[in-house]
């Protein structure tokens, strides 16, 4: 049992409640989605085939690896994943997955904690939403919307009041497109509307303004892959 693996590395977490924390981060090869502003177009099809115990293997690697998150491309895009995740739990590490919300989330290990990235208009892919994964929503997890545009805003500001109501609002992340909206705009709406929702930043773009997507913070990456000297967690 093998899954197709872009790249391992070890970096801060960007994105997310977990933002600022060292993590593993795993990503995966493929994506059923193709994004308007994509930038890990890298990852629909380069990678290596690697068995579950080689990826073992190079996440005990690094120090901080009691956090490990699974990236891709859609980690769901793979058949394997599921298990790979239950591994990584067995551990006793905290799990990451970072998911488009187009395919059904409820496949990972309920102990996984899923980051729902719901696909807002100028991504061109909202129509993709599986509505059903509101249902699937666990407290633990969190919601994010990448926000480009006021039309963007309106489509998140309408999909919170479907989300239940059980789950936490300071889990819904409300990001700005980095580059197409501003930070302080996106604020001032959320703070008009009274939603509740938390403003996030994406803080990898924040410590490494200059340098590419892929190998953002890398310390060090595996053996075999292209990566240079690069840094990006997702
Ligand atoms: S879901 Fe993520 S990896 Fe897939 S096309 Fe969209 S931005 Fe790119």
């Amino acid at each position: 049992m093998s899954l197709r693996i872009n790249e391992i590395f070890y970096s801060i977490q960007g994105e997310s409640l977990y933002a600022g924390l060292p993590c593993v981060f795993i990503r995966l090869t493929g994506c059923n989605l193709r994004c308007a502003y994509c930038d890990t177009r890298y990852a629909y099809h380069e990678g290596m085939d690697m068995t579950i115990p080689e990826i073992l293997g190079q996440v005990e690697s690094h120090p901080a690896a009691a956090l490990v998150e699974i990236t891709g491309g859609e980690p769901l895009f793979q058949q394997e994943t599921p298990d790979l995740v239950k591994q990584l739990l067995d551990q006793g590490r905290t799990v990451l997955m970072e998911t488009n919300g187009s395919l059904d989330i409820s496949l990972t290990d309920s102990r996984c904690i899923r980051i729902m990235d719901i696909k807002c208009p100028s991504s061109l892919m909202d129509a993709h939403n599986d509505p059903d994964n509101l249902g699937r929503i666990r407290p633990d997890d969190q919601i994010k919307f990448i926000i480009g545009t006021q039309a963007d805003y309106v489509y998140a500001l309408n999909t919170v009041k479907q989300i239940p109501p059980d789950f936490p609002r300071s889990s819904v992340l409300f990001s700005p497109a980095f580059g197409s909206l501003s930070p302080g705009l996106l604020a001032t709406w959320i703070l008009q509307d009274g939603l509740g929702v938390r403003l996030h930043l994406q803080l990898h773009k924040l410590i490494w303004p200059n340098y590419p997507r892929k190998g953002r913070g890398s310390l060090e990456r595996r053996p075999g892959f292209n990566h240079g000297d690069r840094h990006c967690p997702k």
